[in-house]
């Protein structure tokens, strides 16, 4: 079978299932397709439903930023003014909004005014470490009370040992050293200053929602997020998609033994268009012949190569105002030819390492879902989770435990050179 035979050119969901890969410009014998390594194995019947298969037994786990998987809020400690007249309150908002902007960005996660029970009113001025005079403070690097959230930090039960005094010179200094007039601190020096400890940052999930607003109350913002996170983490596919993801994986493992058949690691990985479960590529680990032809680097050359024909011959057709060819006749436009793997699943046996992460990360792929995890090495379950990484400028799905003892059973006695 040559490269031309393997990627149709012209059609848009023209499966591949080529047997084992070989990289560019490798002339290698490829094993050949193990014989249920076949889309006919997900294919639907005619009225419509899924062919019986097994049960499954096992359950895709979302792989989530580390911070959004832990029920842990981190705090900050924030300075705090105690308003007993209702009618001082405009004249705290203020005077943060004149002389506080700076500051107030890192506390637009939270609502800047509470109003405990049985309390006074109490406004966010700004977080301690924002003012170069308190930051000095040996007592800011002391840990914090965990219970200093709740009203008594400001009646003086806080770890922090600052006075309202202190709190109040502290922030003069600030405002001096950006040439704020004097007076525009007026208002304070009226109120109690106090330290508090406050949400870090915004909720990332419904508990750290709940233990963050415990201490100070969050902002809207917060809660969506948090339930968004929380949603996702719940995320339940049907049974058809399970049995769907099954056979995919199914055609994975057997990539993977035919890989290890020819002296490779035993991974195989597939690419699946969810909005027509069309196979797209079907490939083995194929780092014997060459070292960074592992199987998703491989799988995403596939796409790559056979979007290159599709793109040539939509050309062609432009060109010429006729088709290329037959199959050419099917071509899109230019302008709606997919780039890469966007909006496309990968379904690997075993968690991509951090180089084929970043490259599927490069393929703008929608959703990953591996079997076996691959300590210390992988890129997406570990220290490292490059999906959701967010310094990036794309981010996936990533899903793990799908079809695992499967998976992890091919490194039984299996060769590991990835
Ligand atoms: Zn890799």
């Amino acid at each position: 079978m040559t490269e031309q035979d393997e990627l149709p050119n012209a059609k848009r969901h023209a499966t591949m299932l080529s047997s084992s890969p070989t990289p560019a410009n490798s002339q290698s014998q490829r094993p050949s397709l193990p014989s249920n390594a076949s889309t006919s194995a997900l294919s639907e019947s005619p009225d419509g439903s899924l062919p019986r298969r097994t049960p499954v037994d096992w359950r895709p786990v979302p792989v989530l930023l580390a911070e959004v998987e832990s029920h842990t809020m981190p705090t900050a400690r924030a300075i705090v003014a105690r308003v007993d007249l209702p009618k001082q309150m405009s004249a705290v908002i203020a005077f943060i909004q004149q002389c506080m902007q700076p500051e107030s960005a890192r506390l637009e996660h939270l609502r800047r005014v509470r109003k405990p029970s049985n309390s006074v009113m109490q406004v966010l001025i700004c977080l301690v470490d924002s003012v170069p005079l308190l930051r000095t403070h040996h007592e800011i690097s002391t840990p914090s009370d965990t219970s200093s959230g709740s009203d008594a930090a400001c009646n003086g039960n806080s770890s922090s040992s600052l006075t309202s005094d202190q709190l109040l010179l502290g922030i003069k200094s600030l405002l001096q050293s950006r040439g704020v007039a004097d007076d525009k601190s007026q208002v304070l020096e009226s109120l109690s200053l106090c330290v508090t400890d406050v949400p870090e940052r915004i909720a990332a999930n419904q508990q750290q929602h709940a233990a963050g607003n415990a201490l100070w109350p969050l902002a809207h913002a917060s809660a969506l997020t948090a339930a968004k996170n929380s949603a996702l983490a719940e995320m339940l596919f049907s049974d058809d998609e399970l049995q769907r993801m099954d056979g995919y994986m199914d055609i994975a493992i057997a990539q993977a033994q035919a890989a290890r058949a020819q002296g490779n690691s035993p991974i195989g990985a597939v690419v699946v268009d969810p909005a027509t479960n069309t196979i797209l590529a079907s490939v083995g680990d194929c780092s014997r012949e060459h070292t960074l032809a592992h199987a998703a680097m491989v799988a995403i050359a596939r796409v790559a190569d056979a979007q290159r024909q599709e793109y040539l011959a939509a050309l062609q057709q432009g060109e010429n105002g006729a088709p290329a060819s037959a199959e050419a006749g099917n071509s899109r436009p230019v302008a709606e030819l997919p780039y890469l793997c966007t909006s496309y699943d990968l379904y690997i046996t075993r968690e991509p390492c951090v180089m084929c992460s970043m490259a599927l990360v490069h393929s703008r792929v929608g959703r990953v879902f591996f079997g076996t995890p691959h300590p210390d090495m992988g890129g997406l379950a570990g220290a490292r989770r490059i999906h959701a990484e967010p310094k990036l400028n794309h981010h996936f799905l990533a899903f793990r435990g799908v079809a695992e003892r499967r998976c992890a059973a091919l490194f039984c006695d299996g060769a590991d050179t990835e």
